[in-house]
């Protein structure tokens, strides 16, 4: 177990409303708990724009609450925050005509203090890893042409341009339950997370994505990713979270530069042991073969030649 700490997670949050839409129906936060847990939010609503606000907004607020006032294990209170999300969404549309069929998609990533990081998502916003060996998508998207996908139907690139890319299987707040999926994976140092709306991954590639979030740190890899998506039309809302683990830590240099010292001088404390040992047995060879060999067929002592080729004694 890795045992990232949370207090060192390097974060940015960045929406847009990108190029076409008139409103931003995205909702994003960040919420922080005692003892150290943190939980990233993205939710992209749907239903008209007062009711696609208003769910995404609501959805990730009653996140918030609920994750302040849980004390479960991780991915019990995930499930608790997005079952609850859903019924207040639920009964808000229920309560008000205006927001009749409003719903949203929630992607929730949660770290804890011991390394483990947990994912929970309803919808097509997406949770991705940025690990040693690549960018890894941890969500599969509830959606037609997520299925399609998996299926091998279609390719990412087909399901991008297809009639039926705005189409999900799962939502928050349209009906009265929710399935839910949960995923957890273990944080390494280093790593980079990633938590967005399909306004960023209908227009930028995974391969694009891996390349930004790798070489820039997260508020700059934020602004890049929204321009990307905004340069290419920007026909959606974008949203984007970049979160950094921090690297394996090291030695402080001045921590380093004392324990090299020390080294040092235990190695040369030791060198001298040795050679006086290794002088010692030489002399007390060549102080017995001078006794029972003649000096001038006599060869350096110490090596076990020597002694073979050494003449009989008189
Ligand atoms: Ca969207």
């Amino acid at each position: 177990m890795s045992g990232i700490d949370p207090s060192e997670i390097d974060c940015a949050s960045l929406t847009s409303m990108g190029q076409v839409r008139t409103s931003n129906q995205d909702y994003f936060d960040v919420f922080d708990a005692y003892p150290g847990n943190r939980l990233f939010v993205v939710a992209d609503g749907m239903g008209g724009h007062r009711g696609g606000a208003t769910a995404s907004r609501l959805a990730t607020e009653t996140i918030g609450e609920v994750f302040h006032a849980t004390k479960a294990e991780a991915a019990d209170t995930l499930f608790e925050a997005i079952t609850t999300a859903n019924q207040c969404v639920y009964q808000a549309s229920v309560d008000d005509p205006e927001l009749r069929g409003m719903g949203t998609t929630v992607v929730c990533m949660l770290f804890g203090q011991d390394g483990r990081v947990w994912v929970a998502h309803v919808g097509d916003s997406r949770a991705y890893r940025l690990h040693r060996d690549g960018l890894e998508q941890i969500t599969q998207d509830h959606s037609i042409v997520g299925e399609m996908v998996r299926r091998g139907l279609i390719t990412d690139e087909e399901a991008n341009r297809h009639p039926r890319r705005n189409e999900i299987l799962r939502s928050v707040g349209v009906e009265s339950e929710v399935d839910i999926d949960v995923a957890q994976v273990v944080a390494s140092p280093g790593d980079r997370y990633l938590l967005c709306s399909d306004g960023l991954t209908s227009l930028v590639a995974d391969d694009e994505i891996c390349e930004v979030v790798r070489d820039y740190a997260p508020e700059a890899a934020t602004e890049q990713l929204v321009a990307m998506a905004n340069a290419r039309g920007g026909h959606d809302n974008i949203t984007v979270q970049v979160i950094a683990v921090a690297d394996a830590r090291p030695e402080p240099e001045a921590d380093a530069a004392a324990l090299a010292g020390t080294e040092s001088q235990g190695s040369s404390l030791r060198w001298w042991i040795g050679a006086a040992i290794v002088l010692a047995a030489a002399a007390a060879t060549w102080f017995a073969l001078g006794v029972v060999a003649s000096p001038g067929s006599l060869t350096a002592p110490g090596s076990p030649d020597s002694v073979k080729e050494a003449p009989p004694a008189p």
